[in-house]
Parts: C-alpha cells; sequence; structure tokens
C-alpha cells in the first residue's frame, strides 16, 4: 500500500501557505464525526495519521499530509463542519478559501467524501459534491460506519445514495460502502486514491 508512507506536512489557512501547486492531490471531505479520521487512518494503515487534523483551532485549516518517495503527492484533510462555531466574518474568509481553492488549484485530481452511511448526502455533502462537478473532477463517495448496518440495508443505502447521485449528477461520482472497525472496503478506497495521484 504506497499510501502507507503517508506522513504530516503541514497546515495552511492561507492560500499563501499552500505548496506550490505543481504536484497531484486529493482531497478529504466530510462533516464532523462522519469517521473522516477513522478512514484516512485505515486507508493509510496509520494508527494516528489524521490526529493533527483534529487538534483544536485547525478547524480552518486544510491539511497536507505528502507521500513519498514521489515529489508532490498530496493528501488534503478539509475541515469538518456541524460542530465548530465560527465568527461570521471568519467563516466568510475560510468560504472563500475553500471557494478558491476548488475553482483554481490545479493540482487537485479528485474529491473524497467521507459520509456516515446512515446519514448521507447532507448539505455540505452535496456542497462538496458540488464543487467537484463544477469543474468537472471525479469525485469518490466513502460511506463509512457500514458495520452499525446490516449488509441488506448497507446495500441498499449504496443504491440509494448512487441512484440519487447520479441523478444530481451524472457518472463523475463513485461510491462504496466502508467500515473503519472492521477493516472494510480500503483496498476500493485506495485502488481510487491511487489512480488519482498517480502512485
Ligand atoms: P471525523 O470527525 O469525521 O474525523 O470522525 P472520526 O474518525 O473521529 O470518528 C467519529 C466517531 O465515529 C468516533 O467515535 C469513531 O470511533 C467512530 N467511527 C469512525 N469510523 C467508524 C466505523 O467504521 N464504524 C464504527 N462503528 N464507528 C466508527
Amino acid at each position: 500500500n504506497p499510501l502507507a508512507r503517508a506522513r504530516y506536512l503541514l497546515a495552511a489557512h492561507t492560500p499563501g501557505q499552500l505548496p506550490p501547486d505543481g504536484g497531484f492531490e486529493v482531497a478529504f471531505a466530510g462533516r464532523s464525526n462522519a469517521g473522516k479520521s477513522s478512514a484516512l487512518n485505515v486507508i493509510c494503515n496509520q494508527n494516528a495519521l489524521a490526529r493533527v487534523s483534529k487538534t483544536p483551532g485547525r478547524t480552518q485549516q486544510l491539511v497536507y499530509f505528502e507521500v513519498p518517495p514521489h515529489e508532490q503527492r498530496y493528501l488534503v484533510d478539509l475541515p469538518g463542519y456541524g460542530y465548530a462555531k465560527v465568527p461570521k466574518d471568519l467563516q466568510a474568509h475560510w468560504q472563500k478559501f475553500l471557494d478558491n481553492y476548488f475553482a483554481n488549484r490545479n493540482a487537485l485530481r479528485g474529491l473524497v467524501v467521507v459520509m456516515d452511511v446512515r446519514h448521507p448526502l447532507k448539505d455540505y455533502d452535496r456542497q462538496m459534491l458540488g464543487y467537484a462537478a463544477n469543474r468537472g473532477l471525479p469525485a469518490h463517495a466513502i460511506l463509512t460506519k457500514a458495520d452499525k448496518l446490516g449488509r441488506g440495508a448497507a446495500g441498499n443505502a449504496l443504491q440509494a445514495v448512487r441512484r440519487d447521485l447520479r441523478k444530481e449528477f451524472g457518472d463523475a461520482i463513485s461510491v462504496q460502502l466502508f467500515s473503519s472497525l472492521a477493516k472494510q472496503g480500503a483496498d476500493e478506497a485506495r485502488e481510487v486514491i491511487g489512480g488519482w495521484l498517480q502512485l
């Protein structure tokens, strides 16, 4: 698993702090508590990789992990929304940064949206998927905590999300079940991400 080499590089809270825009990167989005950190850790075969993203005060930063030995291959952890209460002006600044990042970042090759399989496609998730669709960027939806549902219910949830996304966004978005607890779906996710990063 080439993603097992991933390691923390930097956290950017202004555009000027981003690494030079020359490589390949995949962004990870998800609402708070969806299970994004756990999924990142399982996909990268590490116990605490994404812990740094959860440091208080880091709710408005893009956290970069580099994937050696290649140059400029990055996983980018976007802040989770849902709980963080931030002042209005900060929010506006952050929204602008994020809009700009999605619209203009050349290195961005794909978006992964992590959702709780029991609560998929909330407004924030649709906003993120919309960003990707707007610039023709491929996206991959990870429906995690699949262990919380029986096999039949999880399969039904997968089909429902797939149908919904196809209707709204066409064929640009793939979907899979995942469980960090049961370590289910990691290979499928690695395949997609590794392809986008050309690992
Ligand atoms: P984040 O806020 O999106 O980064 O979410 P975390 O990865 O921190 O997970 C939020 C909570 O859900 C934690 O209590 C995790 O232990 C739990 N969790 C995450 N993934 C799974 C999973 O696949 N199965 C189950 N049962 N619990 C999970």
